[in-house]
């Protein structure tokens, strides 16, 4: 077996695992493969053990990996999820190659992708992403702005806001990984109990996925468990 196909059954042991403890049924979460820096062959490599979710944070990369993804596997399932920081002037390939969006900050970038969607493919899949660590990271919208920020996203044509995504400021301790995320929850329901239909939590990666799925992700976005450790240029 690959080192791939090895760590995903690891990681999916692993989430598994959480969602017993946490008495929630394994369906409920989703693993998104986070392949970022690695080649299109990763990506092939994880489709053969049944993986069809991917997420990737860097546009030129990711439009290339599709293109050579699409090519080698032609018709084969395969969804993706942008998760990188987005300039306004990139939105047009965002919303015509992705399936997901995770880091919408700003009612502009949702404005531009719900304009730029290509209709036939049909809705944008969006989430929010929250800044829960308040001075320790510039990403994300503040908590005082997302009640106003989630009702004019939601009402965009051709997007559907699915929830919120957070990327907390790093902790080993698990009390302080859940605590995080048992905020993002919060939010979230606050959002629900104003009348807005949400379905997703982005929230846990390769260090505190557990912690995540202890409150409540529905997305949990993998990628050094499954790939290995990443080397930039
Ligand atoms: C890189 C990245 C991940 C995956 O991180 P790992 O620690 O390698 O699992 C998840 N989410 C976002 C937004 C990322 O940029």
């Amino acid at each position: 077996m690959s080192t791939i196909a090895e760590n995903l059954q690891a990681v999916e042991a692993t989430i598994a695992g959480a969602a017993e403890a946490a008495s929630r049924p394994r369906s409920m979460v989703q693993l998104l493969a986070v392949s970022k820096t690695f080649p299109a062959e990763a990506v092939l490599e994880a489709m053969a053990s049944g993986q069809t979710a991917f997420g990737e944070n860097y546009l030129q990369e990711a439009l290339d990996k599709i293109e050579a993804v699409a090519r080698a596997q032609p018709g084969a399932p395969v969804e993706w999820h942008f998760i990188g920081p987005i300039q306004s002037n990139k939105t047009r390939p965002i919303a015509a190659s992705f399936h997901w969006v995770h880091t919408v900050e700003r009612l502009k970038i949702a404005q531009r992708l719900s304009e730029q969607r290509p209709p036939e493919l049909g809705p944008l899949n969006i989430c929010l992403q929250v800044n829960i660590s308040g001075e320790a990271s510039k990403s994300g919208a503040c908590e005082r702005e997302l009640p106003d920020l989630a009702r004019q996203v939601a009402a965009l044509p051709n997007l559907r806001l699915r929830g919120l995504m957070a990327i907390p400021e790093r902790q080993v301790e698990p009390a302080l990984q859940r605590a995080a995320f048992a905020r993002l929850r919060a939010l979230a329901e606050q959002l629900r109990a104003g009348g807005l239909q949400l379905d997703t939590l982005s929230m846990g990666m390769s260090g505190d996925m557990e912690a995540a799925i202890a409150e409540g992700a529905t997305i949990v976005r993998v990628g050094s468990a499954i790939f290995g450790a990443r080397h930039y240029e």
